[in-house]
C-alpha cells in the first residue's frame, strides 16, 4: 500500500524527505474547498486545485467508486503535485496507490495482471475486532528449552485475577514480550488476546514492600480487583491486495515486505472478495474506497484502457487519477491518434482537470518553497534570476538548480547562495532548451543522428 510506507532506514527518510514533492502537505483548500492561494506547500493553480477537492470530499465521504479523473495539462503545471496532495489530504486510513504508466511493462506479469494489482491495493478493507485485555498478577513463569533448532520458544504462565488462577500457553511472541517488558513473578501485566500484547503495569501492591526495601524505581499498583477482563474493539485496515498476497501459498506474506509477490490466481482473488463480502454482511468489515492515480498515462496501450473500461464498473473500484502532458498522439498499440494517447471511450467517461502554465510571481512562491524545504539560504536577486531561469527554461530545471547552488555555495564556504552561484551551476548544467539547441547544431557529430520531424509526440 502506497500509503503505510514505512521509512526503512534512515537513508530512506532523508530521500523522502527532500523529494520532488516533500513540500506538498495537503490541496490547501479552506473548508468551503475555496484553493488558498498559498497553503500547505501549493501555489495558484486555484481551479484544478478546487475540483480536484470536490473529488477528494467525495472519496471521503465514500459516495463513489468506480469514478475516473483526468488531470491534463502542460509539463511541470504540478499534476503530479495535486495527486499528492490529494494523497496526503486524505491520510493514511484511505488507501493511495502510485503507479507510473510504463512500470506496469514487467515480464515477471502481464500487464492487466499489474494493473488488478494496483486496483487492489487501492481498496482498503477496515477489519473491526474484538479483543479481550486480561488483567493479572504473575505467579510463575516457566520457559521450555526449544526442543529444536528453530528458535521457537514454548512456556507456561499462571496469572492470578480475583476470580482464579489460571495457567495460559506460552507462544515465542509471548515469551518475547515477556523478556522485553522484564517481567517476574509479582509483577501485575496485561495481555491482549487477540494480539498476544504484553504490557507490564507494575508490581502487585502486596509485594511493594520487599521490592522497595531493593530500591527499585518501580511503579507499583493496588494488587488488581474488581472487573479484570476488558473487551475493547481494534480496527485495522488493510488492503484486497495484501490480503491475496497472504492467502496465495505460492506467495506467502513475506513477499509483502520483499514486494516480489509475482502473479496472483484469479481463484485467491475470488475467495477473498467471498470472504470480504461475508464479513460485510456480518458487520465486521468495510469497504474503504482508495485511490489508484497512474501518472503518464499515454504509457498504457489500448489493451490496458478496455481492462481499465471494465474494471471501472466494479463496485469495489478504487477511484482512478489519471495524469498526462501530451496532446493528440497514438494510442499505443494501434496507429490512431486520440486526445492525450487515450481512446474517446474511455476519456468519455472521465473528469478532466487542466492545469494551467504558472505566473513568474506563482515560480518565484513555489521555488522560495523548495529553498525553505531544501534548507537554502538564498539572497534575494539568486531567487529573482531562478524565478527568470524557470520561466525561460523551466520549473523543474530551476528547482534542481537549488540544491547544486548551495554545494556550490558551501564550496567556497558560503552561507547564503549568491547570484553568482547560480550563473556557476547555470554554466555547468544544461537545460532542455540549449541542450536541443546544442543538438540541432552539432547532430551530425553525434550517433543516430536521424531524426524524424514526423510524429514528436508519439511514445
Ligand atoms: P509532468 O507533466 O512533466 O509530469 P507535472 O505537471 O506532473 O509534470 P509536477 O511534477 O507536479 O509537474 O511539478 C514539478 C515540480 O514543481 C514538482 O516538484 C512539484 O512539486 C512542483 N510544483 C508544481 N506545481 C506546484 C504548485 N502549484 N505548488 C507547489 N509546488 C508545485
Amino acid at each position: 500500500m502506497a500509503t503505510a510506507k514505512v521509512p526503512e532506514s534512515q537513508d530512506v527518510t532523508r530521500i523522502e524527505r527532500i523529494g520532488a514533492h516533500s513540500h506538498i502537505r495537503g490541496l490547501g483548500l479552506d473548508d468551503t474547498l475555496d484553493a488558498r492561494v498559498v497553503s500547505q506547500g501549493m501555489v495558484g493553480q486555484l481551479q484544478a486545485r478546487r475540483a480536484a477537492g470536490v473529488i477528494l470530499k467525495m472519496i471521503q465521504e465514500g459516495k463513489i467508486a468506480g469514478r475516473a479523473l483526468l488531470i491534463a495539462g502542460q509539463p511541470g503545471t504540478g499534476k503530479t503535485a495535486i495527486a499528492m496532495g490529494m494523497a496526503q489530504a486524505l491520510g493514511t486510513d484511505t488507501p493511495f496507490t502510485m503507479l507510473s504508466g510504463s512500470e506496469i511493462y514487467s515480464l515477471e506479469m502481464s500487464r492487466t495482471e499489474a494493473l488488478t494489482q494496483g486496483f487492489r491495493r487501492s481498496i482498503g478493507v477496515r477489519i473491526k475486532e474484538e479483543t479481550e485485555i486480561i488483567e493479572g498478577e504473575v505467579v510463575e513463569i516457566q520457559i521450555d528449552k526449544p526442543a529444536s533448532g528453530n528458535g521457537e520458544k514454548r512456556g507456561k504462565l499462571t496469572l492470578k485475577t480475583t476470580e482464579m488462577e489460571t495457567i495460559y500457553d506460552l507462544g515465542t511472541k509471548m515469551i518475547e514480550g515477556l523478556i522485553k517488558e522484564k517481567v517476574q513473578a509479582g509483577d501485575v501485566i496485561t495481555i491482549d488476546k487477540a494480539s498476544g500484547k504484553i504490557s507490564k503495569l507494575g508490581r502487585s501492591f502486596a509485594r511493594a514492600r520487599d521490592y522497595d526495601a531493593m530500591g527499585s524505581s518501580t511503579k507499583f499498583v493496588q494488587c488488581p480487583e474488581g472487573e479484570l477482563q476488558k473487551r475493547k474493539e481494534v480496527v485495522h485496515t488493510v488492503s484486497l491486495h495484501e490480503m491475496d498476497v497472504i492467502n496465495s501459498r505460492a506467495q506467502g506474506f513475506l513477499a509483502l515486505f520483499a514486494g516480489d509477490t509475482g502473479e496472483i490466481k484469479q481463484e485467491i482473488r475470488e475467495q477473498i472478495d467471498q470472504k470480504v463480502s461475508e464479513w460485510r454482511e456480518e458487520g465486521k468489515a468495510e469497504i474503504v474506497p482508495g485511490v489508484l492515480f497512474i501518472d503518464e498515462v499515454h504509457m498504457l496501450d489500448v489493451e490496458c484502457y478496455s481492462f481499465l473500461n471494465r474494471a471501472l464498473e466494479s463496485p469495489m473500484a478504487p477511484i482512478l487519477v489519471f495524469a498526462t502532458n501530451r496532446g493528440i498522439t497514438r494510442i499505443r498499440g494501434t496507429n490512431y491518434k486520440g486526445p492525450h494517447g487515450m481512446p474517446i471511450d474511455l476519456l468519455d467517461r472521465l473528469l478532466i482537470i487542466s492545469t494551467q502554465p504558472y505566473s513568474e510571481k506563482e515560480l518565484a512562491q513555489i521555488l522560495n518553497i523548495r529553498c525553505e524545504e531544501e534548507d537554502v539560504e538564498m539572497t534575494e536577486d539568486a531567487k529573482d534570476l531562478l524565478t527568470k531561469i524557470a520561466v525561460d527554461a523551466s520549473l523543474r530545471y530551476a528547482i534542481h538548480m537549488i540544491t547544486v547552488s548551495s554545494l556550490v555555495c558551501a564550496k567556497r564556504k558560503g552561507t547564503e547562495v549568491t547570484v553568482e552561484d547560480v550563473k556557476k551551476v547555470y554554466g555547468l548544467f544544461s537545460d532542455v532548451k540549449r541542450s536541443t539547441q546544442f543538438m540541432m547544431e552539432h547532430q551530425n557529430e553525434f550517433m543516430f543522428s536521424e531524426i524524424t520531424h514526423s510524429e514528436p509526440d508519439a511514445p
